[in-house]
């Protein structure tokens, strides 16, 4: 059950957030400069080959939720790219001497005008670059605009607030090991086993502020199936936190910094696996974006619970009971990072098959599915409120139409997104995760 009065304190914390930012002393020339540095330095030939590639066909914007929602045409994928586009012709592309007799340079009023564009306006969903025909990579070319944002000390203080709290003190949301071990002593008071900072796992769990405050009962859910399928697992409180404020606010240094806080505890274990909670963003960091300091790739596996889960279903490790009520109508939300960015779209929905109830899927549906607009850091904005709300009816008429009395979700960041969308709309559909759904039926 989750706790209306944390949610509602948690949703009250968002709106201070911004106090809390630390203020930088940087002049106007020298954002503008470092933001554009950040812009060059980005620039590779295949964020080259987008910003040149883009025929201005506008097939992108019929996919954007942002744009959809609103049919305001500065919300349209392309034009997210217009100033990296701009720089790049001016500074780095071949007719550069050329084009900047006649293009203008970008000044720092466009960088302020486009911060709502590249932060409030774009989950980096993906989905346009599924429509594109010139396969234009904009939510690459959007990480890359954060990125020469919070360089230049422009990004929303919601997210430097957090990502200046995790890069300090390497906690989110006040939430460090005490906080953590205080979890999992309330958890362990309800009977179920957590292995915490055990020396040695052949499986690392990691868990994230959101769980450890707000859905304590997918903590628990994931543990309670670990500890059914017998593996020898642990959390480590001086590594836990997936969540990666460095992704989602364009700090690169501090991206890496939370990542290697997470290779540092499972290569000291010597895990073979490393699970990621119910979370999306945390699967690109650390799957996809992580390496090792010498450039290796991860020597273990990462994957999703909803991944595992599914996976462990799949070979006939996890067996589960049959349902209460096998006429209860469940629709799936993909979360974007793990279907569309990661390709986890069949190991959640063998999970929900398992569970014996009608499974319903949204249309359009997996890779093609609609975000719900709170990703990427877009649910911790207060001013992007009425345009996430907005994008967020574009998903619920999506969930409406299965007739699903329940979605369920493999993200907490769609979780919260979904519920406060829920709770504004007066919304009578039952919000559920993966893992909680699984663990109810898991055998006695
Ligand atoms: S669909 Fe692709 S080519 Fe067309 S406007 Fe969008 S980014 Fe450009
Ligand atoms: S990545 Fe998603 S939110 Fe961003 S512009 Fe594309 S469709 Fe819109």
């Amino acid at each position: 059950m989750i706790n209306q009065d944390v949610f509602h304190g948690f949703l009250q914390a968002i709106h201070h957030l911004p106090e809390m930012a630390q203020p930088d002393a940087l002049t106007d020339a020298e954002r503008l400069g470092r933001a554009k540095a950040v812009m060059r330095a980005k620039t590779d030939r295949g964020l080259a080959l987008d910003l040149e590639a883009c025929v201005n066909c506008g097939y992108c914007s019929e996919a954007c939720h942002f744009y959809q929602s609103t049919q305001d045409a500065k919300y349209s994928p392309s034009r997210k790219l217009d100033l990296l586009r701009r720089v790049h012709a001016r500074e780095t592309s071949a007719f550069a001497p050329l084009k900047r007799l006649f293009l203008p340079d970008i000044t720092l009023d466009d960088l302020k005008e486009w911060q709502e564009l590249v932060y409030d306006a774009c989950t980096e969903c993906g989905r346009c670059s599924m429509i594109c025909p010139m396969g234009v990579n904009t939510a690459r070319g959007v990480n890359v605009m954060r990125e020469a944002l919070f360089e230049a000390g422009l990004a929303p203080l919601e997210l430097t607030a957090v990502a200046q709290e995790q890069a300090g003190r390497g906690t989110v949301f006040g939430v460090g090991p005490d906080e953590l071990r205080q979890t999992v002593d309330l958890l362990r008071s309800q009977g179920i086993t957590i292995p915490l900072d055990e020396p040695q796992a052949d499986l690392m769990l990691v868990t994230t502020v959101i769980d450890v405050l707000l859905f304590q009962d997918a903590l628990a859910a994931t543990a309670r199936i670990l500890n059914h399928l017998g593996v020898r697992w642990t959390l480590r409180s001086a590594g836990f936190e997936a969540a990666n404020f460095g992704l989602l606010s364009g700090s690169e240094s501090l991206q890496k910094a939370a990542s290697q806080r997470l290779i540092d505890e499972a290569l000291a274990i010597g895990a073979k696996t490393v699970i990621l909670p119910e979370c999306g963003h945390a699967y690109p960091a650390l799957r996809w974006e992580a390496r090792l300091a010498n450039g290796q790739p991860l020597p273990f596996e990462v994957l999703a619970a909803s991944e595992f889960v599914g996976r462990e279903i799949t070979a006939g490790r996890l067996r589960l009971q049959p349902p209460e009520d096998p006429s209860r109508k469940i629709t799936y939300h993909d979360a974007c990072k793990l279907a569309r960015h990661g390709g986890v779209v069949d190991e959640p929905r063998a999970a929900l098959k398992a569970l014996g109830m009608d499974l319903r899927e949204t249309t359009p549906t997996a890779e093609q599915n609609w975000c719900c607009g709170g990703g990427a850091g877009v649910f911790l904005i207060n001013r992007a409120e009425g345009l996430r709300h907005q994008a967020w009816e574009i998903k619920r008429e999506q969930i409406d139409a299965t007739g699903a009395d329940t979605v369920v979700v493999s993200c907490g960041s769609c979780r919260l997104n979904v519920m406060a969308g829920a709770e504004a709309d007066a919304w009578p559909t039952t919000i559920e995760s993966v893992v909680e759904m699984v663990a109810r039926q898991l055998p006695d």
